[in-house]
């Protein structure tokens, strides 16, 4: 029998995002006939694969470039080119006054999370423990096995407001959320994975404000947002400053297999950074930086991200949208305002069975889309434990072919009209 350490039973052991993954990659990796409308895999855009194709070819035509992309290990901190780049691009566009000592690279930003949260919370010399604060949850199902140590996170409910009968949204309930000694930074995701939710330039501003009274960093985990790839259908600015750190990634512009995090902040977290990279990496991976450097030396990833990638989404998210609501429109069932990502969040009120027997009951008809209950991560922590809602959401992909997806929203619509016996 495998005897593992505490680090190896947790790390190795099952947890949501393990569950997720091998469904998303049994489902996609296979011949199986599951809608796949589980994971966060973004869909395949013509337009930008030519782009992605045309500079991979440049790559190989070229003996010098080539060497570089497969032969040779990038510093810890990651590739210098690029991130001279994406300086000069940030700089450029929106002014942030960085130099490329505020970028680091992560193998995914999902790794980049992994250290930044055991950077900043867990246990500190001199005895205290501290947490990562999600002032909004639900929040990505990605962070909560993230920590070492249990208990990483504590996180707080929204606020819900109701828009109309059919759609509401969360906001960041400010009067709830208290910040003392015991927290190591504030994260939210921008969109948020699993809802859409976009939060405003002014919910940002008050949570910067909170993070910089209390000394502690605000991570804003922009793998959907602004500027690339720019997965956003309201308005929404950028933000940066010495106090925040904004995690980028390759991943949803259509290059996820790339791994490629990008890290902006200052200079003592950049520096931490690619010493753990260093441990835990030796070194970054160079495909995701060499394949995309012109696209960020010119600006292109910003206005191919503007032309081709939000449009995409956001013809999606609109069809998805009308189809589920005129489907549901008789049913107790609401969606989160579409605002951004690649996800339909569904509230089943008072539903008589749990967003996991409907997961199950919609895996068992071949559509396969992920229960709301994981995305709650540091909620127990807060003594927050009992909260019918947890139960009643659901997460739906609407990212991929629109054919699978209309014949996935009508097997959804007729389970839940099962579920509350509402006949058509
Ligand atoms: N953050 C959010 C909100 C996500 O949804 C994901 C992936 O789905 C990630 C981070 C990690 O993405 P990657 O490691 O591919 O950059």
């Amino acid at each position: 029998m495998t005897v593992l350490s505490k680090f190896g039973s947790k790390f190795g052991g099952p947890s949501g995002i393990t569950g997720l993954m091998e469904d998303l990659g049994n489902a996609l990796n296979s011949d199986s006939e599951m809608i796949m409308m589980g994971g966060g895999n973004p869909a395949h855009i013509p337009e930008v694969e030519e782009i992605l194709k045309s500079r991979l070819e440049d790559i190989l035509e070229d003996s010098t470039k080539f060497k570089r992309l497969v032969g040779i290990y990038d510093p810890p901190q990651g590739e210098i080119d690029f991130i001279s780049a994406m300086a000069n691009l940030l700089n450029r566009e929106y002014g942030w006054n960085i130099s490329p000592k505020n970028i680091a690279l992560t193998n995914g930003s999902q790794a980049g999370f992994f250290m930044l949260f055991n950077m900043f919370a867990g246990a500190f010399n001199g005895g205290n423990d501290k947490q990562i604060l999600l002032p909004l949850a639900p929040e990505y199902i990605g962070y909560s096995e993230s920590g070492i140590t249990d208990g990483l996170f504590k996180a707080y409910r929204p606020t819900i407001h109701t828009i109309d009968d059919q759609t509401f949204k969360y906001k960041v309930d400010f009067q709830s959320i208290d910040v003392d000694e015991s927290i190591g930074a504030i994260c939210v995701s921008r969109p948020t994975n699993p809802t859409g939710n976009v939060l405003t330039d002014i919910e940002i501003s008050k949570l910067d404000q909170i993070a910089r009274d209390n000394d502690v960093p605000l991570i804003i985990d922009g793998a959907y947002g602004t500027p690339f790839p720019n997965l956003i259908f309201t308005e929404a600015q950028p933000h940066w400053n010495e106090n925040t750190i904004v995690c980028l990634s390759l991943s949803k512009l259509g290059l996820p297999a790339a791994r490629t995090g990008i890290v902006v902040a200052n200079e003592d977290v950049i520096s931490a950074l690619a010493g753990a990279n260093a441990i835990m990496n030796l070194a970054t991976g160079s495909f995701g930086p060499m394949i995309t450097q012109q696209l960020v030396a010119s600006g292109e990833i910003l206005s191919m991200s503007q032309e081709f990638v939000r449009p995409f989404y956001l013809d999606k998210a609109k069809r998805a949208e009308e189809l589920f609501k005129s489907l549901c429109h008789d049913l107790p069932v609401s969606l989160h305002k579409v605002e951004g990502a690649m996800f339909l969040w569904l509230w089943m009120r008072d539903c008589p069975i749990t967003s996991e027997q409907m997961y199950r009951r919609l895996k068992a008809r071949g559509v396969l889309v992920v229960s709301g209950h994981h995305f709650f991560p540091g909620l127990d922590s807060n003594n927050d434990q009992e909260w019918q809602h947890k139960d009643e959401c659901l997460r739906v992909t609407y990212s991929q072919d629109d054919a699978l997806v209309e014949k996935g929203i009508r097997v959804i619509a007729k389970e839940l009209r099962d579920a509350y016996q509402v006949g058509r």
